[in-house]
């Protein structure tokens, strides 16, 4: 799933490729993706694109006195530059072709899902918070007034453990299930710690984590052509997605807990004092 990183860089992508050119053409081709009939798809067509902002995981692209096209990849959606689109309408059905949007020059980008769990979103809106999930957003981690003292007082009073508070969009916006692995990593900390136990020295620790993990990311995901940040963010990840192999920091095993729709990943000595978690699945495996 594109968190924060690769969404920025998008961002950053189709702010190129996008600003100043008109849409000529959105076709929906998985009906289910559209979660807003008000103004419709074609309410984009024929408007310059002014701007591509980034809220959290979401992608807005905001056309000049036109609408907002707004989307959310979810697990398994992504977006896809085409530099000249073919002939003809794409046919609904199978295949991962969620949404085709068309530039006047003909070329512009594809919105695909992989999988059968269909997550991906859009929404034409006149206002980006008319997108209940961009109106729900916490703070940006990486925006200028993100400070320790914000950090602070988010996490005050929280009674959530680390990796639910870090996923939880509302109180940070953009970080999701690979990049709190990656983080709590860094700050060397567990990610069933209770977020309102740390200390002021802790909490220092971890706003750092946060920031540089966050930053380094998309430094090394900006000026990625769009197909080539699925690779790169995995390349970049220390633990998340590397249960058995060797952790970076001190060479001990990587270690995972899974859950019903999702794992985790931490390296025991870095960050539980040497003590595997629980893993009811694996403990089982093991037996
Ligand atoms: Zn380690």
């Amino acid at each position: 799933m594109p968190e924060l990183p690769e969404v920025e860089a998008l961002r950053d992508f189709l702010t190129e490729h996008l600003v100043g050119h008109e849409i000529v053409r959105v076709l929906p081709v998985a009906i289910s993706v559209l979660k807003t009939y008000d103004p419709p798809l074609a309410a984009l067509e024929g408007h310059q694109v002014a701007a591509v902002h980034r809220y959290g995981k979401f992608l807005d692209v905001e056309t000049a006195d036109g609408p907002h096209l707004v989307t959310h990849l979810a697990r398994a959606g992504w977006l896809q530059w085409r530099d000249s689109l073919p002939d003809g309408a794409p046919r609904p059905g199978k295949g991962p072709l969620a949404l085709r949007v068309a530039l006047e020059t003909g070329a512009g980008f594809d919105l695909t899902e992989a999988g059968t769990q269909k997550r991906l979103a859009v929404y034409v809106v006149r206002d980006p918070l008319e997108v209940p999930g961009v109106a729900r957003l916490g703070p940006d981690p990486l925006a200028d007034d993100f400070d320790e003292a914000c950090f602070t007082a988010l996490l005050a009073g929280e009674r959530r453990q680390l990796k639910g508070a870090l996923r939880d969009q509302s109180l940070i916006a953009g970080v999701g299930n690979a990049y709190s692995d990656e983080i709590l990593h860094a700050a060397k900390m567990s990610p069933f710690k209770l977020a309102s136990s740390l200390t002021p020295e802790e909490t220092a620790r971890l706003y750092a984590a946060l920031r540089v993990t966050l930053t380094e990311a998309v430094e090394r995901s900006r000026g990625l052509a769009a197909g080539r940040l699925k690779a790169e963010k995995k390349s970049g990840l220390r633990v998340h997605g590397r249960t058995g192999e060797p952790c970076p920091v001190c060479g001990d095993t990587i270690r995972e807990v899974s859950f019903s729709d999702s794992s985790l990943q931490y390296c025991p000595t870095c960050q539980t004092g040497g003590k595997p978690l629980a893993d009811r699945r694996m403990s089982r495996l093991l037996k």
